[in-house]
């Protein structure tokens, strides 16, 4: 390895460089980019964070290109016959970003927001995630460019059902496999199993995960991520001597990761002091009564509104002088701005891409450590590995079993990235990529190329 000095943090990428790489990209358009186009797009911060991890590693190119480029992508058209008649077109995508350690797996995202490229973007941190936690899967991402809320139910199964037969050819349980992410839920997965299942004429409920339980879910498996994110902050924590019932919190986002998370680092005896959502965020000096405020969110949607609480921003929330700082909404929330007016010693990213390349640096450069989405979020691929041998072998698991073995592996991921980082003067996201790239270019020589 080289001098980590040089090499760690993630400024492998400078604008200049972007810049200069998008020059080439227009004029080949056949040149697979080791760094995306647009400098704050997810797709540029995870192309930087690898070209750091393969700087590290001293990969050479051909094989920075491999880990570079996803294997396998779709896009689809979806046409929707909405209620009212009229028609609809929505494009759907499915990255498989790699596929060396075992099928694709990785969230399906339904989002005004989404393109190939965030898409492509998601698919890699998955790659990494699962080498990380060492689950025998490589990575994917699908995505479906719609405003979910703007949609009747039915309206959601047409699309899903719709999705999910035109990337028939490419999913299945030793393929690629589902599992829910921004805007979809168990409802989701349940309308993939089904359309996958009739398709083929049997019910095969391995070819997705974060189902509901009477369909083959997994106990567990809804409150992993969450589950897996106080772990990793505890285990963070603990390596500077600190408790979880010592600090003050603030999560932003309030949705499948982020109210979970409140709920279980409330649990834990932290104070959560501020959370937000996408309508606006609410704090509280002494604490939230984080069980009332769930109770509230169950009836109005929002946590805006909640009685004994100061209204807050979702920017000035990232500024809020607490211990720990859990962003788990989307992606590029912590900027080279943004970062300069953190407060906090930890940062938790509960969301996949929250930091981008400028903002990892200026956090690097206050000593704020960051625990990696790749390492802090991977509770919920965690179990849903667990869901799929659960699936395949038709023998369920009590959800002590499946909380005890979560734990064990966010454990021992934790200490494996810990002692790396230690060792070698790397951040944790640096880390934690080495670890996760390393092992998929373990698979990839092993294997050899074919031809
Ligand atoms: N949306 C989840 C993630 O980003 C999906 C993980 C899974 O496939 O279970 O980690």
């Amino acid at each position: 390895m080289p001098d980590p000095s040089t090499t760690s943090g993630a400024g492998a990428t400078t604008p200049d460089a972007t810049a200069d790489l998008t020059a080439d990209l227009t004029a080949n358009p056949d040149v697979t980019p080791l760094t995306a186009p647009r400098p704050a797009s997810a797709l540029a911060t995870a192309q930087a964070q690898l070209a750091s991890a393969v700087e590290i590693l001293g990969y050479d190119d051909g094989l920075h290109r491999m880990l570079a480029t996803p294997r396998r992508e779709m896009n689809v058209a979806i046409p929707l016959r909405r209620d009212d008649g009229s028609v609809e077109l929505f494009t759907g995508y499915r990255v498989q970003h790699n596929i060396s350690r075992g099928p694709g797996k990785g969230g399906l995202r339904y989002a005004p927001s989404v393109d190939v490229d965030e898409v492509r973007a998601l698919a890699m941190w998955m790659t990494w995630k699962c080498a990380v936690v060492d689950v025998p899967y490589g990575g994917a991402k699908g995505g479906v460019t719609i405003d979910p809320s703007r949609y009747s139910r039915a309206e959601l199964e047409r699309v899903t059902r719709r999705y999910t037969s035109e990337i028939m050819p490419i999913i299945g349980p030793e393929r690629d496999i589902m599992a829910p992410d921004i805007g979809t839920d168990e409802q989701t997965m349940a309308w993939v199993m089904d359309t996958y299942s009739v398709n083929l004429g049997y019910t095969i409920p391995a070819v997705t995960t974060g189902k509901p339980l009477p369909v083959g879910g997994s106990l567990g498996r809804a409150t992993a991520t969450s589950r897996g994110v106080v772990h990793a902050a505890a285990a963070a924590l603990g390596d500077a001597g600190v408790r979880l019932d010592e600090v003050t919190t603030a999560v932003q986002g309030f949705g499948k990761v982020g109210s979970h998370a409140a709920r279980f680092l409330h649990e834990a005896g932290a104070r959560v002091v501020a959370v937000s959502d996408q309508f606006g965020g609410i704090r509280a000096a002494d604490g939230l009564d984080v069980p009332a405020l769930l109770t509230h969110v169950a009836h109005t949607g929002s946590v805006v509104g909640f009685e004994g609480a100061d209204a807050v921003s979702n920017a000035e929330l990232l500024a809020l002088d607490v211990d720990v700082l859990v962003p788990a909404a989307v992606e590029n929330v912590l900027d080279e701005h943004t970062a300069g007016r953190v407060k906090a010693r930890w940062v938790v990213e509960g969301a996949n891409g929250p930091t981008t390349t400028g903002g990892d640096r200026v956090l690097a450069e206050r000593g704020i450590v960051v625990v990696p989405d790749i390492l802090a979020n991977a509770g919920g691929v965690v179990v849903s590995y667990f869901e799929w041998v659960q699936a395949n072998q038709a023998y369920w698991w009590t959800e002590h079993e499946i909380a005890e073995r979560l734990e064990q592996r966010m454990a021992s991921a934790y200490a494996a990235v810990s002692a790396l980082s230690r060792r070698e003067s790397l951040s944790l996201r640096d880390a934690a990529l080495v670890i996760g790239v390393r092992r998929v270019a373990e698979a990839h020589q092993i294997r050899g190329l074919y031809p």
